[in-house]
């Protein structure tokens, strides 16, 4: 029964990925239901029903303001429309956040990144302030060094906004909707952060999560000039496929069961997204280095081998 059941799934999901590929991937499958959202792990996947994050509104602006990487699920998409605009009215008539790219807006590769496919990821540049205190709105993925300084071209200086920046990860945290699985961050970020957190945060259940999520990349260049958030699936879009991108932590909604394994799925999703992953689930995505010299982006590929 199990297997028969897995069977049909399978050629009812290899039928409904056909007919995504026929150009219908903005509307969810007539054939199943329940199959659509962020389908596939974030290094191999489509998205569909995906919402696009507007180029601007209360609290944050798009980095690329004409990029057409700005799509995602809309569960992330309102979650950092929410988020940007929390600290907004917390910290009113400051510098916004700044967000990168997202994902395509039927998903699959994107440039500049490996992962970014499935509508689950999304670089958040960091909030910065000047020397003396006065935030400045973050010109576009500059490495930070371990203090959180930063030498700008012109001879200027810019440092990490600590407070707006833990007031974002609380709020991005808090949200039982986000489920966020990865904060990838270099170490020596983190550890600033966890730092002013573990003084001014009353809830250190909080804090110990944060700590969990966020994760210096291996093997490559460490997140210094921004965050890469990834969220986890919900159980209803588990369902729909999808599936990896890092470990289920334990204060998330478990999930079902699934259907079909990683390899399947993968290999189902590459009939429409062709392009082999590099990476699997559980790394981390990133720019290639001639994006970086190119657009001023990072370069990074995989946080956990
Ligand atoms: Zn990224």
């Amino acid at each position: 029964m199990m297997s028969l059941l897995r069977s049909s799934a399978r050629t009812l999901l290899g039928a409904a990925l056909g007919s995504l590929a026929c150009g219908c991937m903005a509307s969810p499958t007539p054939l199943v239901p329940s199959l659509g959202g962020s389908v596939g792990v974030p290094h191999q996947g489509v998205l569909t029903e995906s919402l696009e994050l507007p180029n601007g509104g209360p609290g944050f602006r798009r980095y690329r303001p004409h990029g057409t990487a700005h799509f995602g699920l809309p569960r992330l998409v309102r979650g950092l429309e929410q988020a940007a605009l929390t600290v907004a009215q917390e910290r009113p008539g400051e510098a916004r956040l700044v967000i990168g790219d997202l994902s395509g807006e039927t998903g699959g590769k994107i440039p500049r990144h490996n992962s970014h496919r499935t509508g689950r990821d999304v670089d958040l540049l960091f909030y910065m302030v000047s020397p003396e205190g006065i935030p400045v709105e973050n010109p576009g993925f500059i490495s930070l060094g371990p203090d959180g300084f930063v030498k700008l071209q012109d001879g200027r200086y810019l440092r990490l906004d600590i407070e707006r920046q833990w007031l974002l990860i609380r709020t991005l945290l808090s949200d039982p909707e986000l489920r966020v699985q990865f904060l990838f961050i270099s170490r020596d970020l983190e550890a600033l952060i966890i730092q002013y957190a573990l003084a001014k945060e009353t809830d250190l259940e909080l804090v110990s999560r944060a700590q969990t999520v966020m994760v210096q990349p291996v093997d490559s260049l460490p997140h210094d000039d921004h965050i890469h958030m990834r969220i986890a699936c919900a159980p209803e879009e588990a369902v729909g496929g999808c599936m990896g991108g890092g470990p289920h932590w334990s204060w998330l909604p478990p999930l079902p069961e699934a259907d079909l394994s990683e390899e399947e799925l993968v290999s189902l999703v590459a009939q429409t997204d062709p392009f082999p992953t590099l990476e699997r689930s559980g790394n981390e995505p990133e720019a290639s280095a001639e994006a970086k010299r190119s657009e001023g982006e990072v370069s990074l590929t995989s946080p956990h081998g």
